[in-house]
């Protein structure tokens, strides 16, 4: 190691669909404006398992993880003295890096950052472990990995020094909730129905509630996710297998009421129509949940939608969430560790992804620690 190398960082790579290797990259020192963060957790998402499959595009060679949370290794002086943060603090980093100037960012929405970057070929917005290729240098770009590099356009929020990394690691996924939340406009006395107790869907209702709604209602197909939901802020669930009439059941867990809001969480075209159907006359629908590429979905134009006035708002990444989610998360009476049930070393990420696809073992959420060695425990 040179100088200017601050350590080697382990890496998991995509490096082609349905090809995952093990890696080993140099950590640069940062210059003036850049930090590096020692990631402690990063979560799993359906996204990470989609990429590998070869269903987002050809980023590869790609670090996938999008979810991380860590502490600061070391950072520039610059970028010390504007962020006011130092060695040691723990970070949460949002996975999309704006560039700051174009017409989206500038009005707040950098979600939909309009950047094109010539280098990458990227033309919406450069997300960490999702389309910056681990070929742009120094290919730290993603959380499955010991060391992440953050530049200076990066969106950097401090965390709780005291804050378990287990409930940290659902910072990320509890912005998207919150997003979700705002987009929908939920407000004190809202009566909201949330579709797929996903760790999404959970953490929706879990937002849902710390934003005053009167009634929240969780539907799903699995008994333990739904009484997960009830415990993080559910008021009533609807298990839609033990059902013959969805819609009447929904009905009845509102109190009779059509719901205000109804944020689709689940990802599924089918859950989408059913969310438009089920809210009340002009109340609003949120799309949280991505279906998959080439999904196309249809609402009756009169019937369903426009002698109905529902808006139809789809909430895409996390814009606006984070400070919320850190919020709620520090928090204690809220049971967050139980999302979080299985933590996984970088060369059990197979093991992770398998488990994840078998739906076994009650897993809601597997991360990732990526300073863990095989010889432990893996299930504590
Ligand atoms: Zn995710
Ligand atoms: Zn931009």
């Amino acid at each position: 190691m040179t100088d200017s190398t601050l350590a080697m960082s382990r890496q998991v790579v995509f490096s082609a669909a349905d090809t995952l290797t093990h890696e080993t990259a140099l950590v640069p020192a940062p210059s003036d404006d850049q930090l590096v963060v020692k990631v402690m957790r990063v979560g799993i998402c359906a996204t990470d398992l989609h990429l590998l499959a070869g269903h987002i595009g050809d980023p590869f060679p790609l670090v996938p993880g999008h979810e991380f949370v860590g502490e600061i290794a070391a950072i520039g002086a610059a970028a010390s003295a504007t962020r006011g943060v130092g060695v040691g603090d723990r970070v949460a980093v949002e996975m999309l890096l704006p560039c700051r100037s174009c017409a989206r960012c500038r009005e707040g929405r950098y979600n939909l950052c309009e950047q094109d970057d010539m280098a990458t070929g990227l033309t919406r917005g450069r997300q960490y472990g999702v389309n910056i290729p681990r070929t742009v240098a120094p290919g730290l770009w993603g959380g499955y990995s010991q060391y992440l590099h953050v530049p200076a356009e990066a969106v950097v929020h401090r965390l709780p020094q005291d804050m378990p990394w287990e409930r940290a690691a659902l910072v990320e996924p509890l912005a998207v909730a919150h997003r979700a939340i705002a987009r929908g406009r939920v407000t004190p006395g809202d009566v909201v129905v949330v579709i797929g107790p996903g760790p999404v869907g959970l953490l929706v209702a879990a937002a849902a509630r710390s934003a005053g709604a009167g009634r929240v209602v969780v539907v799903g197909t699995r008994d333990e996710r739904l009484a997960l939901a009830t415990r993080i802020g559910a008021d009533a669930t609807v298990n839609v297998r033990a059902v013959s009439d969805t819609a009447s059941a929904v009905k009845d867990a509102c109190a009779g009421m059509a719901p205000d809001v109804v944020i689709e969480a689940a990802g599924l075209t089918g859950a989408q129509q059913d969310a438009v159907r089920m809210v009340r006359r002009g109340g609003r629908v949120v799309l949280a949940g991505a279906c998959g590429a080439a999904a196309p979905v249809t609402f009756l134009a009169d019937e369903e939608l426009l002698t109905r006035e529902v808006d139809v708002l789809p909430s895409f990444l996390s814009a606006g969430g984070f400070e919320p989610a850190i919020a709620l998360l520090s928090r204690d009476d809220l049971p967050f560790e139980e999302i979080v049930t299985h933590t996984f070393g970088l060369d059990e990420v197979a093991d992770a992804f398998a488990l994840i696809e078998s739906r076994a073992d009650g897993v809601v959420k597997a991360v990732l620690d990526p300073w863990r060695t095989t010889e432990e425990d893996t299930h504590d």
